[in-house]
């Protein structure tokens, strides 16, 4: 269910803005003076697939630059990261969105963010006819946003009839053999997909497809292959907001992109995506109110994305115990619990918390690694453990190796469940199974496990055997009372794995073991 109160958070921040609204709708392309330029609306969609809407975040607009983002993930599929590199550099170039902003000699422009970069962007897309590529383009939005989406034929012709800059900035590109083909068409798909009708709910899911690896949280649909959104996110970091990029990422922290449409989409990675529309423009050419609302969320949740939250030890490591602290359920006769109080500090448990990635597994090994010298046997427990990447897993693998080197056996507790870690050690560990590193899924059966291992090499307590004076239940017997007991006992003894009582039997004999072990089963029912 969503946070209400977080709904009512946004409502109140709209309120507070429907009068302040300076800048000026986009003229330069004159259709697009066709809208109310006090529409506002503000959409929150979390990688969760929780979606908080305000306002106008229902009304259709042109997505216009927005655009560049999804062309450049589809560029980046189909050339590979090389490739569109030699054609599109990543840098800043600290102008205006419509800049000829070429790289001296070459010819490549700055970065697929700027117009040139955008144009050169849609010249990378794999060949095809013209509807076919756009059919494509579409049907890779409709994945983003979850609903098919159509292009705006009245921004589209408007566009077309006054892009001159444009049209010069493709046939400059031409000239310099960034763009090799016909350049009219690349021109004519470029000025399509910036008409592509969203909505601020849509921009929104974009931004939430983007913080969630590619995937969109509602569907579960893949927009973009997830080896490129780190590429994606970054050059909208370094770029998306045109000579505005420094001041936003130092105000806001969040990779975003503008639209002359009056959109705006910022990404927190792993977590949200924040979209505004409102349509009136500053002088750099991005909605006013956009980059106010946004630079408010931000700051009155601390989404600014260097404000990282450090893990520490304690929220690392919930607990930790020796073998010679905590000992299994498991019921030891005298001599055996001495030994375990003697040998303990062989075994140690750590009970791992929280999200898991580089540095906090970092944290958590280190600390283990101080108690190499004296360690036998390290059970590492994932009951809490929320989450785990595959920076902490690399990690973990490599320690798993060294502490074997080193003669101590590591057991993972409560990971079955954690797919992607026990994955990786059954491909990255062969001999996992040899190792038991994930035979004992619960801390009090690893317990008994490395305590059973710490007694076997004292055989001789194995074997001995308990005089009823000394069972736990006969405490405070007289030595007459100990021995009419004897006198109603009898001798029994079972060979090793024989049953003695199954469940539904009458419970009507009181053992005493006197030597060797039993263990008692709870069948699950088939
Ligand atoms: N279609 C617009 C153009 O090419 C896109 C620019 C923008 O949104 N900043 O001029």
């Amino acid at each position: 269910m969503n946070a209400k109160s977080f709904l009512n958070y946004l409502e109140n921040l709209r309120q507070e803005y429907l009068t302040n609204n300076p800048g000026e709708v986009a003229s330069y392309i004159p259709e697009l003076l066709k809208v109310d330029a006090d529409w506002l609306g503000i959409s929150v969609v979390t990688v969760d697939g929780h979606v908080y809407q305000v306002g106008d975040s229902k009304q259709d607009f042109t997505i216009q630059s927005i655009s560049k983002v999804i062309t450049y993930g589809m560029a980046l599929e189909d050339k590979g990261v090389t490739a569109v590199l030699e054609k599109v550099d990543v840098e800043p170039s600290g102008e205006a969105f419509n800049s000829i902003s070429l790289e001296p000699g070459t010819g490549r422009p700055r970065n697929p963010m700027i117009n040139a970069g955008a144009i050169a962007t849609v010249s990378l897309l794999a060949d095809g006819n013209a509807q076919d590529k756009l059919k494509r383009m579409l049907d890779v939005y409709q994945s983003y946003v979850g609903h098919p989406v159509r292009v705006d034929e009245d921004v589209y012709r408007s566009e077309k009839e006054t892009g001159h800059r444009n049209r010069a900035i493709g046939y400059m590109l031409r000239n310099y053999d960034i763009i090799e083909k016909d350049t009219d068409d690349v021109l004519d798909l470029y000025f399509k997909q910036c008409s592509i009708l969203v909505t601020c709910r849509d921009l929104a899911l974009i931004g939430a497809t983007l913080a969630n690896n590619g995937v969109n949280p509602i569907t579960g649909i893949r927009a973009l292959n997830k080896e490129y959104v780190p590429n994606v996110l970054g050059v909208m970091s370094s770029c998306g907001m045109y000579d505005y990029s420094g001041a936003w990422i130092y105000n806001v922290g969040m990779p975003a992109k503008s639209g002359v449409g009056g959109g705006v989409v910022a990404v927190l990675p792993g977590q949200l995506s924040i979209a505004v529309f409102s349509p009136k423009l500053d002088d750099k050419g991005n909605s006013f109110r956009g980059i106010e609302i946004c630079k408010r969320i931000s700051k009155d949740f601390g989404l600014h994305l260097f404000h990282s939250s450090q893990s520490t030890v304690s929220t690392v490591i919930h607990a930790r115990y020796s073998g010679a602290s905590i000992r299994s359920k498991r019921y030891r006769i005298p001599e055996q619990a001495k030994l375990l109080n003697e040998l303990g500090n062989k075994v140690m448990v750590f009970e791992l918390a929280g999200d898991l990635m580089f540095t906090s597994m970092e944290i958590a090994l280190s600390e283990a690694e101080h108690n190499f010298n004296l360690l036998r046997y390290l059970v590492l427990d994932f009951r809490r453990v929320t989450s785990i990447n595959t920076g902490a897993i690399h990690l973990l693998v490599d320690f798993i190796y060294l502490s074997y080197e080193q003669g101590i056996a590591v057991i993972l507790t409560n990971a079955s469940e954690k797919f992607l870690l026990t994955n990786a050690i059954k491909k990255q560990i062969p001999n996992y199974k040899e190792l038991q590193l994930l035979h004992h899924n619960d801390i009090d059966v690893a317990l008994e496990w490395c305590e059973e291992s710490l007694l076997s090499g004292h055989a001789t307590i194995n074997q001995t055997s308990v005089a009823l004076a000394d069972m736990v239940l006969c405490e405070g017997f007289t030595e007459a009372e100990i021995s009419s007991l004897q006198h109603v006992l009898d001798k029994r003894n079972y060979n090793a794995g024989a049953n003695i009582c199954s469940e539904g039997e009458p419970a009507d004999s009181l053992y005493f073991v006197v030597s060797g072990e039993v263990e008692v089963v709870f069948a699950a029912i088939a």
